[in-house]
């Protein structure tokens, strides 16, 4: 069988975990064992874990990501999420360099937090990230509350921080869902820079199928833009979007076999080291 990884995983143990509507809605247990029976049953192998926002806006601690991938049995591997703040930014190396051989990457909420993607707070995460070969995962595009920043994350406020950096490697989240074509053009023109295709869809809706055939048309031109799927990371945004949904997205791709096996395992075990 086809070897999956899942680049964008979120799961905690708390009440005020306001991912747990998306669970509720795809019928999700959302807990450790619940998602790694998930992960067995639609041969995923191993995944990234990200923070989930909490109810309160704030992501969950680092130290529970890292608690719950101690606990996954080597199945999960921690992302750290870095808000923007120097005592956040400085806590987030201090964890990476603490857990250097778990950690896998960081994460930058944009759209979620108030500053850009360029803002000097975070240089000391980018330089770290650099000197340690980890990649940074932006949120960009559509924000799941109706007060997030479009403007912080739409995919093109990256592309000046990957024409000052060229030595980061980027990863844009959520294939800057509507904004695909100017993913297309960022993966195609930066050659560290890459996209996730989690998070895309989630529960029904009159026109769901005519949704899934619409974002695999997306997501297919921008692979022949790119001339190419090297770019192409598969990830769930688990409990946002299901195993059987995201694989579908995949399923659907117009694109050959060989193709589809990059996206949903090659690419991912070399940018993330996986
Ligand atoms: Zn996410």
């Amino acid at each position: 069988m086809l070897k999956i990884l899942d680049a964008h995983i979120h799961l905690s143990e708390r009440k005020d975990d306001a991912l747990l509507r998306f669970a509720k809605m795809n019928a999700l247990r959302y807990t450790l064992d619940g998602l790694l029976a998930d992960m067995r049953k639609n041969g995923v192998e191993r995944g990234l874990l990200l923070s989930p926002p909490l109810r309160n806006g704030l992501p969950l601690p680092n130290e529970d990501i890292i608690d719950i991938c101690r606990r996954s049995g080597g199945k999960l591997s921690p992302v750290i999420t870095a808000e923007p703040t120097a005592e956040a930014v400085e806590a987030a190396i201090g964890l990476a360099e603490k857990n250097r051989k778990e950690v896998k990457a960081f994460k930058v909420r944009l759209g979620y937090v108030n500053a850009p993607a360029e803002s000097p707070v975070f240089d000391a995460l980018y330089d770290y990230a650099q000197s340690e070969r980890l990649p940074v995962l932006f949120h960009t595009g559509d924000t799941a509350s109706d007060t997030g920043e479009l403007a912080l994350s739409h995919p093109l406020a990256l592309d000046r921080l990957a024409n000052r950096r060229e030595e980061l490697t980027i990863v844009l989240c959520h294939f800057g869902n509507p904004w695909f074509e100017d993913v297309a053009e960022l993966i195609y023109k930066h050659p560290k820079v890459y996209a996730d295709i989690s998070g895309l869809t989630t529960g029904g809706g009159a026109y769901a199928d005519k949704f899934a055939a619409w974002l695999a048309r997306k997501v297919s031109e921008a692979i022949y833009f790119a001339g190419g799927p090297e770019k192409d990371i598969f990830g769930t945004d688990y409990p946002v979007t299901s195993y059987p949904d995201a694989l579908d997205l995949v399923n659907r791709l117009e694109v050959d076999g060989g193709d589809k096996d990059m996206i949903l395992c090659r690419n991912a075990k070399r940018v993330f080291g996986l």
